[in-house]
């Protein structure tokens, strides 16, 4: 039994065994076969190597014709590994002998070859270690028919362990098959946690080193609340953390109890809104059955991100989605359309933007500042959002916008738009709102500036604490610099509340901070009557606002105020909802 600790990202608890992802380094276990399965193997085999040496010559012939024979003699003697007598004799063995997998034969030849080489005192020798691991890998996934494609490797559900996933990875897991996710790096503000978060799976990211002590089909316990993940667990450790589903399940099945309350009120009687945030059409439908008061944030970027063979999505697949999630929610509550926010860690594959790397990408050009270079993809998204606007009630808002010229350059193609569609006589709603998302320090200290033009403001604490902080919010060797409790940001964003009160424009928050059940009743005191949480967070969230009254959370606010460190604030704002609400408030 081993533990690892990581940045708790998604809540949950979940036994299961593990399906490991190769999208960093294969780690191969002996696995015995019958003997009646040693012919098959070496077929097997015979095809992995005929398959990789063809596909070595392929690079070969490439390399020569376009970077010259210099190159293309390093594939020549990658080849030559595929031909060396001995190496292949080792591997028959393995399998006709030992009777082992045909994987495992591989692995432990080469590996074997390469720790030969390694040994060796000429660094030159080493290099050619690092060749035979590389054609290891070629075999193996010849072997495994692995496309390093990030997924349950099975039919049975399993808690899938990874270095890395992307947030477009993430979006296309399967939720029934992925009982939970871990992996080696990423951190609390990435928007793989976020996605993680919308499909319901629990999750613990930048566990550190963890795939080399791992296998295929091990026992694990993931603890999304804690940020815990035990490995190999013994049967009173599991039998623990059985319990503990079982008293979440309890749990949740009380607060089924607020899905009927769509005016959520404070004890005191003040009203609050609670809406959700949204990645997929699908979870409109979730926030409507949790009775949210409509959708406070739909990221339209997973629209790109999860388009089949990497297309551009036209101006009708927009068109669907924004009808469906609009017909959805329907037409009493709003349903807020983000235009895409696109770049930084949400990068679609080729084809999409001619830029390509940029040096720093959450500095670079991401979100409104994309939409603004491709002005033909931000159109053809606005058409859709007003055409679809007839169904429902929509509002549009820009993320990142830093500068008021930006935002009126948004504005302004918006218009243009809205005149198009107006001559071709196309029917839209004339009055949907548009707003923007207050996610920097600068769009804060200019809020009154913007405050003039606007109609409504959306608070992103998630970039607004990664720039105030300086901290890269997908960064696990940072976490402790990326807590949403931080003083700054709690300044931050009495200010927004109050220059946005003075201009009587509507102000809701939508980061992630607000899906983190003991910052509710503080963010209510800051002066916010409006939250949009994760899908999952609206029935707890509902619970915790009726729980207190306004008065009590203007004082948590107030104390809360006076402590100089975002531990302290965290500390004292649990502690305060566990008073109130018992100890599984928090889970
Ligand atoms: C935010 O930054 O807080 C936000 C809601 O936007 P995103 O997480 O999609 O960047
Ligand atoms: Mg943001």
């Amino acid at each position: 039994m081993k533990f690892y600790h990581g940045v708790p990202v998604t809540p949950g608890v979940a036994i299961g065994l593990v399906s490991v992802v190769a999208n960093d380094e294969f780690v191969i276990r002996p696995r015995a076969i019958e003997s009646t399965q040693v012919a098959n193997e070496l077929a097997r085999l015979d095809s992995a190597f005929e398959s990789t040496a063809d596909s070595l010559e392929r690079r070969r012939v490439e390399a020569s014709v376009q970077l010259g024979e210099q190159y293309g003699q390093i594939f020549e003697a990658h080849a030559l590994f595929l031909k060396d007598a001995k190496l292949r004799d080792m591997v028959d063995k393995t399998v006709s002998e030992k009777r082992l997998c045909a994987e495992y034969a591989v692995y432990q030849a080469f590996n074997h070859y390469a720790k030969l080489l390694q040994g060796l005192q000429d660094s030159k020798f080493a290099d050619r270690a690092n060749d035979v691991i590389d054609v290891r890998d070629q075999l193996l996934r010849e072997l495994l028919a692995v496309t390093q494609e990030v997924a349950v490797s099975s039919d049975r559900p399993k808690i899938l362990a990874a270095n890395f996933i992307t947030p477009s990875d993430a979006s296309k897991l399967d939720p029934d098959k992925t009982m939970a996710i871990v992996t080696e790096t990423g951190g609390l503000g990435s928007h793989t946690a976020i996605v993680t978060a919308a499909l319901g799976i629990p999750a613990v990211l930048g566990v550190g080193p963890l795939l080399s002590e791992l296998y295929e089909n091990d026992l694990m316990i993931v603890d999304g609340s804690a940020g815990l993940v035990i490995t190999n667990p013994d049967p009173e450790t599991c039998q623990r953390y059985q319990t503990k589903i079982e008293a979440q399940e309890k749990t949740r099945r009380r607060r089924e109890a607020m899905r009927a309350k769509v005016q959520v009120k404070t004890k005191d009687g003040v009203e609050i809104e609670i809406k959700g945030n949204i990645e997929f059409p699908y979870e409109a439908k979730k926030c409507v059955e949790d009775g949210a008061a409509g959708v406070g944030l739909y990221r339209t970027e997973f629209l790109y991100l999860t388009s089949p063979n990497n297309q551009i999505p036209d101006e009708e697949t927009h068109f669907r989605a924004y009808k469906s999630v609009l017909e959805t929610v329907g037409k009493t509550q709003s349903t807020v359309i983000r235009t895409f926010d696109l770049g930084a860690d949400k990068t679609p594959g080729d084809g999409f933007f001619v830029e390509v790397k940029e040096p720093n990408p959450f500095m670079g050009l991401r979100s409104v500042r994309l939409s603004l270079r491709y002005t033909d993809m931000f159109r053809s998204q606005l058409r859709a959002i007003l055409r679809a606007s007839v169904y429902g009630k929509a509002k549009i808002m820009f993320p990142l916008v830093t500068t008021i010229t930006e935002w009126r350059d948004a504005r302004s193609i918006f218009h243009d738009v809205r005149d198009d569609l107006f001559e071709e006589g196309v029917p839209f709603d004339p009055d949907i709102p548009l707003g923007i998302m207050v996610e920097t320090p600068a769009t804060v200290v200019m809020l009154e500036q913007f405050a003039r033009e606007v109609d409504f403001f959306s608070i992103g604490t998630n970039d607004l604490l990664q720039y105030t902080q300086a901290v890269d919010r997908s960064n696990e060797k940072v976490t402790s610099l990326y807590q949403q409790e931080s003083p700054a940001l709690l300044r931050l964003i009495r200010h927004i509340v109050s220059v946005a009160d003075h201009y009587g424009k509507p102000t809701s928050l939508c980061g992630q901070m607000g899906s983190m059940p003991a910052n509710v009743p503080l963010l209510l005191g800051l002066g916010l009557r409006s939250l949009s949480v994760s899908p999952g967070m609206i029935l707890q969230t509902k619970e915790i606002c009726e729980a207190f009254s306004m008065e009590k959370c203007r004082e948590i606010a107030r104390k809360a105020w006076t402590f100089e460190t975002a531990s302290d604030i965290r500390s004292y704002l649990r502690n305060q909802l566990r008073e109130v609400l018992g100890d599984d408030a928090l889970d």
